[in-house]
């Protein structure tokens, strides 16, 4: 989808520093973290909110969070602990409508969440 963020920036036309990347996803920096570790593991394919995701997503969707481990990992959050969030749909706060994984490490998370 040409208007959206993401996908301009998986197909290498948007701003974002690229950590990591595959054929399938491309793991990012966010642009305003909320942690000392804040990154974004986004698939390629355009999928605009986890709700409309399907059985034939399940690999992909397996794949963000094996992704996401490995960065914590690569972080050196293993240890300490991190969170892992999709946010889903208006109330959820999700703001870009394509799909995507936060990683968020390096302090301590509250919960609830806000
Ligand atoms: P959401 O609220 O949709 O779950 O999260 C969207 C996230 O994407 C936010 O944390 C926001 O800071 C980040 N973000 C939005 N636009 C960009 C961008 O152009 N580049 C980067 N690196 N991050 C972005
Ligand atoms: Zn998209």
């Amino acid at each position: 989808m040409s208007n959206c963020i993401f996908c301009n920036i998986v197909q290498h036309q948007g701003s974002a520093q690229i950590i990591f990347e595959d054929q399938q996803a491309m793991v990012i920096s966010d642009r305003n973290p909320q942690a000392p570790v804040h990154l974004l593991v986004i698939p390629k394919k355009h999928i605009d909110r986890i709700q409309n995701t399907t059985e034939g997503d399940e690999a992909l969707l397996g794949h963000l969070i094996i992704l996401a481990r490995q960065e914590a990992e690569k972080a050196g959050l293993n240890d300490k602990g991190y969170r892992l969030v999709f946010n889903n749909g208006r109330q959820g706060g999700q703001a870009v409508f394509h799909i995507h994984l936060h990683l968020l490490g390096g302090r301590a998370m509250h919960w609830p969440p806000g």
